[in-house]
């Protein structure tokens, strides 16, 4: 009989369980199990659970993407690493060969697999290749971060920030913040608009020039204020939000580009005037998901401490609360809520 291991399952919208469930096996060559220690809860984990977007696996199943843990066995082709190493893995193996990755958008790999499996249990199971081995200094809780911070990373890159610029990063939830932090980086004069206080102190004590409450003030007026009547640079929309999305094109410069790095749920559609990315030259992007040297970049930041994390962790709880740790999300009552394996 196959070993059991605490394991959380979603078994339908709303309805997540920790309860018994087989410890996932090795069953290729390069894999590699590995005891989960921490596994950070993402606004996209959330979408079956608040059933704004069905599932894309058969239920029940466990959720979770953004772990770290310590490798306890490993298949006999491993090389790599071994019994006992601290481990990140990238839930994205790409193949590096199809029409996608040629071009350079691994992020859209046609052959990707998707060998790891879900954090919030205790033990996953992922391919040699998707691990990193994290530095001592760092912990298990900052590793989970790879995950968003690579998508915020391609994200990044992908809205053309320029040196001195003007950055608007609109919701300063986890993914906001980390926007902030490598806009900050590129040498951008970042502005965060929220409706949250407490999220704009954070965004303050993590290097926001300027904070705008969506709240109080109309957030396209200020960036006008606040840039000479001209607008940003660079707009990066970190929530699915349709009153966000317009304001972000109302607030730009000549010349700016705007990211809509948020999916938005339920899908909706929003008036657009052609004439505003006409006569003001805009880019309108979007961005999804990483690459695999976006990942090791993210694992780079935080290990030199270019990116703090530790700030984004509003709560801290043990894997028999990960349906509250959910409901914390879901309310946006706190920020990144981190479940500890242990
Ligand atoms: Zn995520
Ligand atoms: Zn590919």
């Amino acid at each position: 009989m196959a070993e059991m291991m605490k394991a959380a399952l979603l078994y339908a919208a709303g309805d997540l369980r920790v309860g018994e469930a087989p410890r996932p096996e090795i069953t290729h060559p390069d894999d590699v199990l590995i005891r989960v220690r921490a596994c950070g809860i993402c606004p996209s984990d959330l979408r079956a659970y608040t059933g704004v977007r069905s599932g894309m696996r058969e239920m029940p199943y466990t959720p979770g993407h953004e772990w770290a843990g310590e490798v306890v066995a490993v298949g006999e082709a491993v090389k790599s690493v071994q019994v006992g190493d601290r481990v990140v893995p990238s839930w994205r193996v790409v193949c590096g060969k199809c029409y996608y990755c040629t071009r350079g958008l691994y992020n859209y790999c046609e052959n990707l697999q998707r060998r790891v499996r879900g954090g919030f249990a205790q033990y996953g199971v992922a391919a040699e290749e998707s691990l990193l081995k994290i530095p001592d200094h760092v912990s298990y809780y900052e590793a989970s971060f790879c995950e968003p911070l690579a998508c915020c990373i391609n994200g990044s890159l992908w809205s053309m920030i320029g040196f001195g610029d003007d950055v608007v990063i609109v919701g300063a939830g986890p993914i906001g913040l980390m926007h902030l932090q490598l806009a900050k980086i590129q040498g951008a004069r970042v502005i965060v608009s929220e409706f949250l206080e407490e999220r704009l102190a954070k965004a303050k004590e993590l290097g926001a020039d300027e904070v705008i409450c969506a709240a109080k003030e109309d957030p396209v007026a200020r960036v006008k204020e606040l840039t000479q009547g001209r607008g940003a640079n660079v707009v990066i929309v970190a929530v699915g939000a349709p009153k966000a999305l317009q304001q972000a094109l109302e607030m730009t410069a000549i010349g700016a580009s705007v990211n809509y790095f948020a999916g938005t749920y339920p899908p909706t559609t929003i008036p657009l005037d052609p004439n505003v990315i006409h006569y003001k030259q805009i880019r309108l992007t979007g961005s999804h998901d990483y690459t695999p040297q976006h990942f090791r970049s993210a694992l780079r930041f935080i290990s030199l401490g270019m990116v703090r994390v530790m700030p984004l962790i509003s709560h801290i709880l043990p894997l028999e609360q990960v349906k509250e740790g959910f409901d914390i999300v879901a309310g946006q009552k706190g920020l990144k809520v981190m479940i500890d394996t242990e």
